[in-house]
């Protein structure tokens, strides 16, 4: 999918969720001065661990190192490949794509109006808000829901930071629950690979264990610029957060497409019929997507709003022609 769009050389390139925003000008000075090129722990570098418990507001036992948010989701559900697991259609493919190498089944529960899933079943959920790729959080009354039928809840918090609704992580209701995070979005900097898995002890050691076998060690130089940084956490959440609402209230001005609006992320998911062919009338167009089929729902279409408003506005004339023809 992605060769074939990058073969097609799309003036708009809205299909993968890399960020666009700068990454904070303090961290790269920070990374500049990180020269400690060493192994370390693969539990995480004690000062990095330190600063993500703070920021979450628990012990640095409780946090482990993991060498991108992809890494965590992947420790986490091998840690619980014996159980029940599930995750909400649409589904972030990721999730696939780990359970497919392990060999683990993953189950999908439907969701109704505003994508709200019907959380009945029990068993080890996979969850995913602020959501990729539908943008939408869930009530709080959801997470109760939630909290209260699953042994266990992998909530990944990759986009937690790039909120503009009320957000409840399950891991302020129940202590059956360990947050994935990551410094990919919010700061910007997906290819350096770092991020966390915040949950009770005996899980974090878990992680460990899984980083161990696999990275052993999460890159520490960068380890050290986050921990130096990490006060800028507060002020850069609020700044990418500002921005990504103002593009999603754009696509909702201007796009002629029905989508649920996001309370979260950059993303959004309308609703076009066929997601496959509005995926190949756009990029006749210039404007890469992602079709929804690669999330589990093909009437639908995947958009990352990664470009700044002028491009934006557009991108969306060009989806507008290619793809307003669906419902
Ligand atoms: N979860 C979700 C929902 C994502 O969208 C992504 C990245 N696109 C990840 C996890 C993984 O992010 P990373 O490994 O860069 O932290």
């Amino acid at each position: 999918m992605l060769e074939r769009i990058r073969a097609s050389g799309p003036r708009h390139r809205l299909d993968i969720g890399d960020p666009d925003l700068p990454p904070p000008p303090e961290l790269l000075e920070a990374l500049g001065r990180a020269r400690d090129f060493r192994y370390g722990p693969p539990e995480g570098l004690p000062e990095f661990r330190e600063a993500v418990a703070e920021v979450f507001g628990v012990e640095p036992g409780e946090v482990a190192a993991v060498a991108g948010g992809r890494l965590g989701l992947a420790a986490l559900m091998w840690k619980f490949r014996r159980e029940r697991l599930l995750t909400p259609r649409p589904f972030y493919p990721g999730y696939l794509e780990i359970a497919e190498v392990f060999g683990i089944g993953l189950g999908f529960v439907e969701t109704g109006v505003g994508w709200l899933p019907n959380f009945s079943e029990r068993g080890v959920y996979v969850v995913n808000y602020p959501n990729n790729p539908t943008g939408v959080v869930l009530p709080r009354a959801k997470v109760r829901e939630l909290v209260d039928v699953a042994s266990f809840v992998i909530s990944d918090e990759i986009y937690r930071d790039i909120v503009f609704a009320e957000f409840t992580s399950p891991a302020e209701l129940s202590s059956s629950a360990a947050v994935v995070y990551s410094f990919s979005k919010v700061f910007s900097i997906p290819g350096l690979r770092i991020g966390a898995v915040v949950g009770p002890r005996d899980v974090v050691k878990e992680v460990a264990k899984f980083n161990k076998a696999t990275v052993n060690v999460p890159p520490t130089p960068v380890q050290r610029a986050v921990a130096e940084v990490i006060h800028i956490l507060p002020r850069r959440r609020a700044e990418v957060s500002r921005a990504y609402a103002e593009r999603a209230r754009l696509a909702a001005e201007a796009l002629k497409l029905k989508f649920v609006e996001p309370g979260g992320a950059f993303y959004i998911f309308p609703e076009v019929g066929d997601g496959d062919k509005c995926f190949e009338e756009a990029l006749k167009r210039g404007v890469s997507v992602l079709p929804g089929g690669l999330y589990g729902l093909k009437s639908h279409v995947r958009i990352a709003l990664v470009e700044e408003a002028p491009r934006l506005a557009e991108a969306f004339k060009a989806l507008n022609e290619a793809c307003a023809g669906g419902p």
